[in-house]
């Protein structure tokens, strides 16, 4: 495969020599294409590899609870760092949507971590939002559940991430304090050839609003599938069509070009 191989010691040591890095890809409502948020992306910029994206690494990371915790530790502090740097009232009244795997969330003094980086960026909490998946091998579910709660009680938001996939199900559903649900690339890009995958977006979008969460699809890449969400009522959309992930000092100049369609 054209993948590298890269083994858990490999990402013990990236951390170690903070070869991590976030880039960002802008949110915005579908009713106005107002600039709601952004997500942030980890990257890997492997000295003899170059930029690895997650699906080089992340596997390796989600075997190991405390390789995860670690990563999500240093993502949390790299974000806030940019957001500090770039500015654009992001972490003030634009969200930043954090991406944890459940397997690394097994320290129940997380949400204090969270909290005393938030407060020392001077970042809202309801702006800070943590996107999850369902991972099996979570070591206690439990545990788990706890810390989301506590997240969410302490007023920070949770998103359910590539929803209907089978990393995030129906059951999560019932089992997590959520506010917003994010309908998966998958349906949202095979939406307007594939009737199946149309229906699946269409009723998620309904199901979400039925339970009072925000939704947002990800994987917008053309104008149709802008206008066609748009006029389901979808919250929020996400894609290349809007923005490609970029590193952060980028986020002015694609602040100023960016406009909402106009059919
Ligand atoms: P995700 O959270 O579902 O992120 C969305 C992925 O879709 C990103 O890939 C993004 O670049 C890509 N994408 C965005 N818009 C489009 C589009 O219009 N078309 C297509 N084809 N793709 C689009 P990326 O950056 O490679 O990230 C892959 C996954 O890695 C993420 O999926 C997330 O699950 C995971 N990930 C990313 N950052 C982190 C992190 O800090 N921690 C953890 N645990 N996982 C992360
Ligand atoms: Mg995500
Ligand atoms: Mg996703």
């Amino acid at each position: 495969s054209s993948r590298p191989k890269v083994t858990e010691n490999d990402v013990w040591q990236a951390i170690y020599r903070d070869e991590f890095f976030l880039d960002y890809q802008p949110q915005v409502s579908l009713r106005d294409g107002a600039w709601e948020g952004v997500e942030a992306l980890v990257r890997w910029r492997h000295p003899k590899l170059g930029v690895l994206f997650p699906s080089a690494f992340i596997d390796i990371v989600e075997r190991n609870g405390n390789l995860a915790s670690d990563l999500i530790a240093q993502v949390i502090k790299k974000s806030a760092e940019d957001i500090q740097k770039c500015g654009h009232g992001l972490g003030r009244y634009r969200t930043v949507s954090i991406n944890v795997s459940p397997i690394g969330l097994t320290d129940l003094s997380f949400p204090e971590l969270v909290d005393s980086v938030v407060s020392q960026y001077n970042l809202e909490k309801r702006r800070i939002r943590f996107e999850v998946t369902e991972t099996s091998i979570a070591e206690d579910p439990t545990v788990l559940m706890d810390i989301l709660t506590r997240l969410r009680l302490k007023g920070y938001t949770l998103s359910i991430d590539d929803f209907g996939t089978g990393h995030a199900t129906f059951e999560n559903l019932r089992e997590l304090p959520l506010d917003e649900i994010k309908i998966d690339t998958n349906f949202v890009r095979a939406g307007l050839r594939d009737p199946v995958a149309k229906i699946i977006a269409e009723r998620t979008v309904a199901l979400g609003h039925d339970l009072h969460l925000v939704v947002i699809a990800e994987g917008i890449e053309d104008v149709d599938s802008w206008c066609w969400l748009r006029d389901l009522h979808c919250d929020y959309g996400q894609g290349y069509y809007i923005a490609r992930p970029m590193p952060p000092k980028m986020l002015a100049a694609w602040a100023r070009k960016w406009r909402t369609p106009s059919i």
